[in-house]
């Protein structure tokens, strides 16, 4: 699905199909998360990973990257949409993540740890480069964080010599970085804006939409600091709410696009630009 924010082309695409559990929730009504989900107990349900391809001018930039070769054969597809939307990875020019998450960021190697993207720029909020790269796995206060630092050191090795690090605010014409900090510390929404349109590409603001949307004190346990991800997910939803704002979530039902309705004290997510 295509959408123009201004002159800027936006293109969502699918990695495929993540699996899910309602077990990855954290001090909620498990009877409660059944119901919102909408589903019998036992059924199993898929989380999308979407990317978001932009045409910046004549640049190609990507936002995450999806899971490479390393959750199985359903996911790692974004080479392949890219492929099939004319667009190789060799042509990406800029990769911006929203957090190094495995599912954002593996899909910047292959299998052999070779870059994927041979010639783009990779561009990651300070804060998150600081707490995945820049310290020993050793310092991590959970095994999750271990593996995690892992992980991100091993798909970011390749771009090392090409990556760059920034502070909220523009990034590049028309793509600014906005902390979004609680799912990971340095977790950023990237702002897409063009004449009078913009759109808030939030990363994993929300997880399982049809919970955290209805109730976004619903908490996940691969926030690094749930308590700051309910309360980034809160104020998130009060300010593209109020502002109008079109957001694109990397695990919204794909393509992901749509804008956040509030409903009294709740809240709805409205598919569509
Ligand atoms: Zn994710």
């Amino acid at each position: 699905m295509r959408r123009k924010i201004g002159d800027i082309d936006m293109t969502a695409l699918s990695d495929g199909p993540f699996p899910a559990t309602l077990d990855t929730l954290i001090e909620f009504d498990r009877a409660e998360a059944q119901r919102l989900l909408g589903k019998p107990r036992g059924t199993p349900f898929f989380l999308p990973v979407n990317s978001y391809l932009l045409k910046l001018g004549s640049k190609w930039a990507l936002v995450d990257t999806g899971c490479g070769p390393t959750v199985g054969p359903e996911l790692g597809q974004l080479p392949s949409r890219l492929r099939e939307a004319g667009v190789p990875p060799e042509a990406i020019d800029i990769i911006l993540l929203t957090h190094i998450h495995p599912d954002h960021a593996m899909g910047l190697v292959d299998a052999t740890g070779a870059a994927i993207f041979p010639n783009a720029e990779l561009i990651v909020h300070e804060v998150e480069a600081n707490f995945w790269l820049g310290r020993e796995p050793a310092s991590a206060t959970t095994e999750r964080i271990r593996r995690n630092i892992g992980k991100a050191r091993h798909a970011t090795a390749p771009y090392r010599e090409r990556m760059r690090t920034v502070y909220d605010g523009e990034a590049l014409p028309g793509v600014s970085a906005m902390l979004l900090p609680g799912h990971t510390p340095g977790h950023t929404g990237w702002v897409i804006h063009s004449g009078r349109d913009s759109v808030l590409i939030w990363g994993d603001v929300v997880h399982i939409p049809a919970i955290q949307v209805a109730r976004p004190e619903a908490a996940f346990e691969y926030d690094v600091d749930p308590q700051a991800a309910r309360e980034t997910r809160q104020r998130t939803f009060d300010m593209v709410s109020a502002d109008r704002l079109c957001v694109a979530g990397a695990h919204l039902d794909f393509p992901g696009i749509g804008t956040i309705v509030r409903t009294g004290a709740s809240y709805r997510f409205e598919p569509g630009a």
